[in-house]
């Protein structure tokens, strides 16, 4: 047990302020744990930007992070089984020497995949659903202590991934896969804002992501990650840039994935930043906004009509698509989504009134915030934007009666 006062997260904008931290060695010690304690909450890799996994001063934070690291990849099924603290990195390698692929990455490798799930994490491509729709099965330590396992077929399985983790405690989860593949990864810059054609350029490859920091109308940069396996349909809309780019200006390439269309197995080019380094700038804040595709363009020009509010305290923002999926929490369920996402300077005071002009911006296009990001958006107001709400209450309430994985920032949600 580690005392609380040191644990932060991994941007060092949240101090927790549970009571005791946990780091149980055993799949019974935590079990134990959970059936002792009145408030529990997990943490992941730490890489939220918000109080979503803090337990509040009364609670035990529990990381899994010292538990075995399982992963059993069953080559005949295409799944592999993975205990929820591991982190994509291992993951992804561990499946890659199988001759396997998840379908999908995040920017970033370094995230675990209970929390990346809990979240409704994503990465791009117009056909790619967030990282939760690989999970075929998810297994909990609930409030008593047992092990509860939730897979796909029953009917609380669409509320039991993407679940901010209110459920219970995610030891372990079952994921499906697909043949490994190779991708390329290409770099354009200059794409202008004016005559955009969004559709054309967010299906132009397996992922892409755009990237503006706002102090121009247009976008600096287009990663496209193509897979190697497709032919590649051309992108006459911007120039391919000649050198390695890191899409925040002023950090080195070095730290992002292999780019100028050398091909690279999957796990290799799908994230954005390299393992091994830090991810993105690593002083920052982030916010993210998911909104239906279809508004994409008109999302786009209300960012730019506040864009000289935004650009002072920006040092990126990156447009990315997720296909719907069925988690009743998930912010793209039910919707193909555009995400706007924003990667701003690491001043809280400053940054909140930017993040409050995005969030009046695109309040017409009804936009469900990041899970694990900055935002100011009302509880009552995201309630009104998930359909399926009132289901994962009443899930919350079987599996966790009491409580006990409730905190300010789920009960915020779930009353009212
Ligand atoms: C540099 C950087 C880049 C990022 N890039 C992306 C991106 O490309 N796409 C994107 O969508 N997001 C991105 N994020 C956000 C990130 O993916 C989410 O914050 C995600 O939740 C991080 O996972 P984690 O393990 O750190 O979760 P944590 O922040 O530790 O926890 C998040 C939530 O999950 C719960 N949880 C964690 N582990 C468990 C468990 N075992 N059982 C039950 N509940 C659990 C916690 O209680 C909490 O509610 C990025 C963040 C950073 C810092």
């Amino acid at each position: 047990m580690i005392r609380t006062g040191t644990v932060t997260n991994w941007a060092g904008n949240v101090t927790f302020t549970a009571k005791e931290v946990h780091r149980p060695e055993s799949a019974e010690a935590l079990r134990a744990l959970v059936a002792a304690s009145a408030k529990v909450r997990a943490l992941g890799s730490g890489h939220s930007f918000n109080r979503i996994a803090d337990p509040g001063p009364d609670g035990v934070l529990v990381s899994p992070a010292a538990l075995p690291v399982e992963v059993d990849v069953d080559t005949t099924a295409r799944t592999v089984r993975v205990a929820g603290g591991v982190r994509y990195a291992e993951l992804a390698r561990r499946v890659h020497a199988h001759g396997l692929a998840l379908p999908n990455m995040a920017s970033l490798p370094h995230i675990s995949v209970a929390g990346s799930v809990a979240t409704g994490t994503h990465g791009s491509g117009v056909a790619n659903g967030p990282l939760a729709s690989a999970v075929r099965e998810v297994e909990l330590v609930t409030a008593d202590g047992t092990t509860v396992t939730i897979a796909r077929g029953d009917a609380r399985f669409d509320g039991a991934v993407t679940s901010l983790g209110a459920l219970g405690i995610v030891t372990a989860l079952t994921l499906e896969l697909v043949p490994a593949f190779r991708v390329e990864q290409h770099v354009f810059t200059e794409l202008p804002l004016d005559g955009l054609d969004f559709e054309a350029v967010a299906g132009s490859a397996y992922s892409v992501s755009l990237f503006t920091d706002w102090r121009d109308p247009g976008f600096r940069q287009v990663w496209l990650k193509r897979r190697a396996d497709q032919a590649p349909p051309g992108f006459p809309w911007g120039v391919p840039a000649k050198v390695a780019l890191h899409p925040v200006p002023g950090m080195p390439a070095q730290n992002c994935t292999e780019q100028l269309g050398v091909p690279g197995p999957w796990h290799e080019r799908l994230p954005h930043f390299r393992a091994e380094f830090t991810p993105s700038s690593g002083a920052e804040l982030q916010s993210e906004y998911l909104l239906p595709r279809a508004h994409a363009l008109a999302a786009l020009h209300a960012v730019e009509g506040i864009r000289r509010a935004v650009a002072p305290v920006l040092q990126i923002c990156e447009v990315r698509t997720v296909a719907a999926d069925a988690q009743w929490l998930s912010p793209s369920h039910g919707r193909d989504t555009v995400a706007l996402h924003f990667t701003w300077v690491e001043d809280t005071a400053a940054v909140l009134p930017a993040v409050r002009r995005v969030e009046e911006a695109l309040e017409p296009f009804d936009p469900r915030p990041h899970w694990g990001k900055v935002f100011t958006t009302p509880a009552a107001a995201l309630r009104g934007r998930y359909p399926r709400l009132a289901g994962f209450r009443a899930l919350a309430r079987e599996l966790d009666p009491a409580g006990k994985f409730t905190n300010a920032f789920v009960a915020d949600l779930l009353d009212g």
